[in-house]
């Protein structure tokens, strides 16, 4: 222990003390410091440390200021934490209980002393606590409920200082399939990846969230409406630009986004959160990989406005057979017939308006309601086809959805009595996507096997556009694979597309299964398609697709 003169204290206690204990003078020099202090601030002995003076080891002059303001104003002990400056090395947070002392009452040369206990572990965990609690563990990101309140604290301020901002809505598109096939592990490092290129691609004053799931929120706090488009555009490129390699696969995603302004649309966060949902799922309904800016418009349409008013709308829908089927020719290129239609569902609303399915089928994936679509569409395909004499060389392809696949109540209907009726006169060929093939592959396996004997065909749906594909060849004996319109719609201008629906079309044909291309949209396509021996097309370019009701009047008066 150093120590001066009359102050000095013979107290081994002091100087053994794992508190640091200091005395000093009214301008700061050292009268006394302990070997505790000097340790706590780095320095090699309390020698060295007595040298300096008390304001000069406090973070700033300010916060010396401060200190010795606090210990003056009282002649009590006074409690105050404070930041210390040590030899070398990040700052050391401590609480400092001190008193001022005036030696012979007449306030001639005054001092102060204290004792300083290192708390700096505490402040880290306290911190990290607060960042627990505040943030996404997976992607680092604030959580949902931190977003929440740093979005309220900005609108207070747009109330009151009258600044403009955009809150950004986003989802990513198809990332179930990504986990159901890839498994949660694959889901997760995608999530966090492109957690990673949204911060980097945002600015710093903006804030990203994620939400929960595949949901994603950024605030812009001070854009008006063009630099919000500038800023949803430069994320939606980022991401859908992004891929990252996991367990040797190259997986990537798109994204779906809802833009709402404020003040303009609304100045509450619930209402705010509503309208950028209900503009991102307008995204995701038109086709994903979009940006939609909220319109007022949108609210004249009777569009539901959440997950939860969807899933009403679903199953108002099933109960009062407000579906409708929709279907598409698909061209038989050898033939030049129309051998099949697919069948593709839509949703009547109140107000008449038909959405597609890309509008609810994730909705009624994530409530478990799609094998009761699933069974409603089979159930309708068995009505209407089952009395109709439509020719022997015609046949109907439905949609299934992953879960159908293990659905035993689906299972009994298709094998069962009634289905038989159809099973005559017209064929029947069930899509199965990818990803919902590996949902539960032995599962399918067993599926395929037992109504193949049923007399049903099977197609593989997107086919190449999962990461998954060959394994599925190996697995599931189908009939047809279906290639997907990501390689078929650039086929006239890009060369690797060309190459890759002609490998698609060699491997189809060794395997004796057949092609099916969709997405053609115009002759070019077409001629390309025939050139390279794919069997089927479907496409706009061929027919969009319309009520099977008109379709089957004009098959039966043909
Ligand atoms: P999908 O099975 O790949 O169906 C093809 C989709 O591409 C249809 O969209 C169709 O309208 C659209 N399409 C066809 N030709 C063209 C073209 O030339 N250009 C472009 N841009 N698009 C074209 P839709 O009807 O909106 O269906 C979307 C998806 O919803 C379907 O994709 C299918 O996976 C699913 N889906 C449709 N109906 C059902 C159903 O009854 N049950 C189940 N589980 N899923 C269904
Ligand atoms: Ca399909
Ligand atoms: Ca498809």
């Amino acid at each position: 222990m150093t120590a001066k003169s009359e102050y000095q204290h013979s107290d081994s206690l002091i100087e053994n003390a794992l508190n640091g204990i200091y005395q000093c003078n009214e301008d700061g020099a050292f009268l006394s410091v302990n070997a505790a202090l000097a340790r706590m601030l780095g320095y090699a002995s309390s020698d060295e440390l007595g040298s300096e003076q008390f304001q000069t080891l406090l973070a700033s002059a300010k916060e010396a200021d401060i200190v010795t303001h606090g210990l003056r104003s009282s002649s009590n002990l006074v409690g105050m934490e404070v930041t210390l400056k040590p030899k070398e090395g990040p700052m050391v947070q401590a609480v400092l209980n001190g008193r001022w002392v005036e030696r012979d009452g007449t306030g001639n040369d005054p001092y102060h002393e204290g004792i300083l206990t290192d708390i700096s572990h505490l402040k880290r965990q306290e911190e990290e606590l607060l960042h627990l609690a505040t943030h996404d563990p997976l992607t680092g990101l604030h959580n949902r409920r931190e977003f929440n309140a740093i979005f309220e604290r900005h609108l207070s301020r747009v109330r009151r200082y009258g600044d403009a901002g955009a809150l950004l809505w986003m989802d990513l598109d198809g990332f179930k399939q990504i986990n159901d096939s890839l498994g949660h592990n694959a889901g997760d490092e995608l999530l966090s990846s492109i957690a990673h290129r949204m911060k980097a691609t945002v600015r710093d004053s903006d804030v990203v969230a994620r939400l929960g799931g595949d949901e994603f929120a950024v605030l812009y706090p001070n854009v008006d409406e063009a630099q919000a488009k500038l800023a949803a555009g430069r994320l939606l490129d980022a991401i859908r630009k992004h891929s990252v390699v996991i367990e040797g696969q190259i997986l990537r995603s798109t994204s779906s986004m809802g833009v709402v302004l404020f003040p303009e649309h609304g100045n509450s966060a619930s209402e705010l959160f509503l309208k950028a949902d209900m503009a991102m799922y307008r995204a995701k309904a038109s086709g994903r990989n979009r940006i939609t800016m909220y319109s007022y418009s949108d609210e004249k349409v009777e569009n539901p406005e959440s997950r939860i008013d969807w899933l009403r709308v679903i199953r108002e829908a099933l109960e009062n057979d407000s579906f409708v089927l929709y279907a598409q020719p698909i061209l038989d290129l050898k033939t030049n017939r129309i051998v099949r239609y697919e069948i593709l569902l839509r949703l009547r609303d109140q107000a008449g308006n038909l959405i597609p399915p890309g509008a609810f089928l994730d909705v009624a994936e994530q409530f478990g309601l799609s094998g009761d679509i699933d069974r409603w569409v089979l159930r309708k395909v068995m009505d209407v086809l089952g009395d109709a004499s439509l020719g022997d060389d015609l046949s109907f392809a439905v949609n299934l959805s992953p879960r159908s696949l293990t659905d035993p109540e689906l299972l009994a209907m298709v094998t069962g009595k009634e289905s038989l009726t159809i099973i005559g006169p017209v064929r029947l060929v069930l899509e199965i996507t990818e990803s919902a093939a590996i949902y539960n592959i032995h599962v399918a396996k067993d599926f395929l096997r037992t109504l193949r004997t049923q007399g049903y065909e099977f197609a593989l749906d997107d086919f190449g556009k999962g990461f998954s594909s060959f394994y599925q060849l190996k697995n599931l004996d189908v009939d047809y694979l279906k290639i997907d319109g990501s390689f078929v719609r650039n086929l006239s201008k890009d060369p690797v597309d060309k190459h890759l629906v002609t490998a698609m079309v060699t491997l189809a044909g060794s395997l004796g299964k057949q092609t099916i291309a969709e997405f053609v949209e115009d002759e070019e396509t077409l001629e390309i398609l025939r050139s390279i021996g794919v069997d089927c097309a479907q496409g706009f370019y061929i027919g969009r697709p319309s009520p099977l009701d008109g379709i089957l009047e004009d098959l039966r008066n043909a």
